[in-house]
């Protein structure tokens, strides 16, 4: 029986795939068959070393998603150097902390356009691309232990992260009729960039470290599996479904 985890043939876009959980995700997807876009602000320069390894190819585009202005123009170069995109995972997010009393129409505005509006506009635009060519494919949102729990100190991203949950769910509900997946993964707490802060943050830290089941900080690539899992012909009947891969964090 053909492998029902095997990407041969397929290409994902990937946004923020130069670093962190898009490197590990994208290489991830490379190693079971699948060339990658990778779409980001950053060169992704040493993603596209190690998928070279894996012997698929990486095409980059260069995109910031901080507005939706390029998001049209991303999504044609994507398809036109890649030939077609079969599978989106959205994983390009910011984070901004301050106090709930002080936070900023700044910080509010930042990150719910790059991880929630941007967001939306690229898989809708993706999605027009499948639905008029008659074919399907695959979106795999990343969201947060944030789309289920408050947190502290992050309003816009817990705001950002629970509304693209709800998306998740929305999209799958319009799309499934269409040979369209949408499903998403709540990362746990990744050492990343992205919470450099709370690693550094000793009273923080323990904290967290406390409550993981797993006793430890994930890694980038313990998320890999769910996105080649979510990305793959074995999830063709999960549609808004979230997948937790959080060390236990949830079940605690
Ligand atoms: P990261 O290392 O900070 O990576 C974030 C990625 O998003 C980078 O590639 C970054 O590009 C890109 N990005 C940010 N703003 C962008 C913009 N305006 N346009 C294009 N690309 C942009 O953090 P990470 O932990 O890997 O985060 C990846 C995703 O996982 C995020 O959505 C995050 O919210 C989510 N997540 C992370 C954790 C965790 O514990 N780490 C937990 C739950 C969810 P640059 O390198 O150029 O900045």
């Amino acid at each position: 029986m053909a492998n029902p985890f095997s990407l041969e043939g397929k290409v994902a876009l990937v946004t923020g795939a130069n670093t962190g959980l898009g490197q590990a995700i994208a290489v991830g997807l490379a190693e079971v068959g699948a060339d990658i876009v990778a779409a980001g602000r950053s060169a992704p320069d040493e993603t596209a070393e190690l998928v070279a390894r894996t012997g698929r190819k990486l095409h980059a585009v260069k995109a910031d998603f901080s507005s939706t202005g390029p998001i049209a123009g991303v999504v044609e170069e994507a398809f036109a150097k890649a030939g077609q995109v079969d599978i989106l995972i959205n994983n390009a997010g910011i984070i901004r902390r301050a106090d709930t009393l002080d936070f900023t129409e700044e910080d509010w505005d930042a990150v719910m356009d790059t991880n929630l509006k941007s967001v939306f506009f690229l898989t809708q635009a993706v999605a027009r691309k499948w639905v008029a060519a008659s074919r399907g494919g695959k979106v795999v949102n990343i969201v947060s232990m944030l789309s289920f729990q408050g947190g502290i100190r992050v309003p816009s991203y817990t705001a950002s992260k629970s509304g693209l949950a709800g998306l998740t769910k929305l999209m799958a509900c319009e799309w499934a009729s269409k040979g369209i997946n949408v499903n998403a993964i709540a990362p746990g707490y990744f050492a990343t960039n992205n919470t450099a802060a709370l690693q550094a943050d000793e009273e923080r830290n323990a904290a967290i470290l406390a409550r993981i089941p797993a006793g430890r900080w994930g890694e980038p690539s313990d998320l890999a599996g769910a996105a080649v899992f979510l990305s793959s012909r074995a999830a063709d009947y999960m549609h808004g479904s979230i997948v937790n891969v959080d060390g236990g964090w949830l079940a605690r």
